[in-house]
């Protein structure tokens, strides 16, 4: 092929699609390279894209999108052996359930957002693995496929997590495990009606379900479960430095959150329809690379740009909104003819100037301190034995409840622990 492109992107997840899809709107000639079989294929996630950015794209997506459930409750779980303690946030609302946050499976998904990119009129281009960068100068001129060269002015790496090109590119210098969480999950088939009664939620709506505490004993990370429309997403994301250290295997981990009885009550008797595995950069802005240089610029997973407060993981809409960022600089760059370092810095600061750079300098400290272990394997067991003794009806005098939380804190953590990882985590949320 010597045709050249204005723009090249690499990956068809949510932040190449996001990118593609822009810059073919305002005009520009664009090819996608997807390495699976069709965009999607490859990937996987637990699934709940919160935020707008995909109306800001798809003004119609609500009746075009493949989406599973709207989340209308979300669920928020200590868990023990001995029981679980549990947060129910579930809004009262009239009419739809609000857009901005949903559920989706990401080979259906992704799989419409790259058709998305061809009405937009871009090519795409499935089954195809880039395996390096055109160079000339140092500066990034295009891709290259087995013997075949593409040339660009640009070119976009959504390549996700594993960030292969971006190394080649001399934007990062590979990964530590202990920056990276390992996801395992698992699509457990159950009737829709099931689903309804089992979670209280009907027709579009849906639920998330967060976990932390025992079920991934000790090892930083918690379990999920999502519900689709004819489907239940179950699994957990434990750190992978950890995991090694201590000589743990994700599945295993899976499986024993799957006979919690929270958990194994909600997805009694389905059957397992799917089971997938993928890597989360976790690292926050620490193992954020060069975001760009003459010539390219990185997006979405493959920039670290995920964020996980301790609550949710938001990777979804930080990939889009930075796939758009990415596709304004190009175009704006585009119109000066100009595709040089100092050109493409206008991706930083647009990066800046809205939620993905400011949250990720927020949160810029959350990545470390979740690192404490005993958010899950202590402080779950605290908040139980409180509730449990303040519950607790045994025919004698009742103590006031403030009573049984300092006995409690005092014998299991200390107070001069409890103080110093209280004002550690202020910094965490
Ligand atoms: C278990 C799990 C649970 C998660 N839960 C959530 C959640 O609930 N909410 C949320 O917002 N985020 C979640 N995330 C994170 C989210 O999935 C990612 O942040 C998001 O998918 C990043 O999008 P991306 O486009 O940057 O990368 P990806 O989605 O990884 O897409 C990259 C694409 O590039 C392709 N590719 C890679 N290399 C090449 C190459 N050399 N040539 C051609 N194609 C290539 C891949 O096949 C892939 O399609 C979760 C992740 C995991 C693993």
């Amino acid at each position: 092929m010597t045709e050249k492109f204005d723009a090249i992107v690499v990956g068809g997840g949510p932040a190449g699609c996001a990118s593609a899809c822009v810059m073919a709107k305002s005009g520009l000639n664009v090819l996608l390279f997807e390495r699976g079989q069709y965009a999607g294929a490859k990937n996987m996630w637990g699934g709940a894209f919160f935020g707008p950015q995909l109306k800001e794209l798809f003004p119609n997506f609500r009746e075009e999108a493949p989406v599973e459930r709207f989340v209308t409750r979300h669920t928020f779980s200590f868990l023990t052996k001995k029981g679980s303690t549990t947060l129910d946030f579930k809004p009262a609302f009239s009419g739809p359930p609000s857009d901005n946050g949903f559920i989706v499976m990401r080979a259906k998904f992704d799989k419409w957002l790259a058709k998305k990119v061809e009405q937009a009129g871009a090519i795409v281009v499935t089954s195809m693995l880039v395996d390096d960068l055109l160079l000339d100068g140092g500066r990034v001129t295009g891709v290259r496929i087995g013997k075949e060269e593409f040339s660009s002015d640009a070119v976009i790496l959504a390549e996700g997590v594993n960030g292969i090109l971006a190394q080649k590119a001399g934007l990062c210098s590979g990964v530590s495990a202990d920056n990276m969480k390992q996801g395992v999950k698992e699509v457990i088939a159950l009737p829709k009606q099931t689903i309804e009664d089992r979670f209280n939620v009907n027709g579009s709506e849906g639920a998330a379900m967060e976990f932390v505490g025992s079920c991934t004993r000790g090892v930083p990370g918690g379990g999920f479960l999502y519900t689709n429309k004819e489907s239940l997403s179950v699994g957990i994301v434990v750190e992978l430095g950890a995991l090694v250290k201590n000589r743990l295997k994700a599945s295993d981990l899976l499986e024993e959150f799957k006979e919690y009885p929270d958990v194994a009550r909600l997805i009694r008797g389905g059957k397992t329809v799917e089971y997938s595995a993928h890597l989360i950069p976790t690292g926050g802005l620490k193992m954020m690379p060069k975001l760009f240089s003459a010539g390219v610029l990185v997006a979405g997973d493959a920039a670290a740009l995920v964020l996980g407060t301790g609550l949710i993981l938001e990777g979804a809409n930080f990939a889009m909104a930075s796939g758009v960022a990415a596709a304004e600089t190009v175009i704006t760059a585009k119109k000066k003819n100009d595709f040089s370092e100092t050109a493409l810095r206008d991706y930083e600061r647009l990066l800046r100037e809205g939620f993905v750079l400011r949250d990720m300098h927020t949160f810029k400290e959350t990545p470390r301190l979740l690192k404490n272990t005993r958010i899950y394997d202590l402080y779950p067991e605290v908040v139980f034995e409180v509730l449990e003794n303040i519950l607790e009806n045994d025919g004698k005098p009742r103590t006031k409840a403030y009573k049984i939380a300092g006995k409690v804190i005092k014998t299991r953590v200390g107070f001069a622990r409890l103080l110093s990882d209280l004002w550690a985590m202020r910094k965490m949320t």
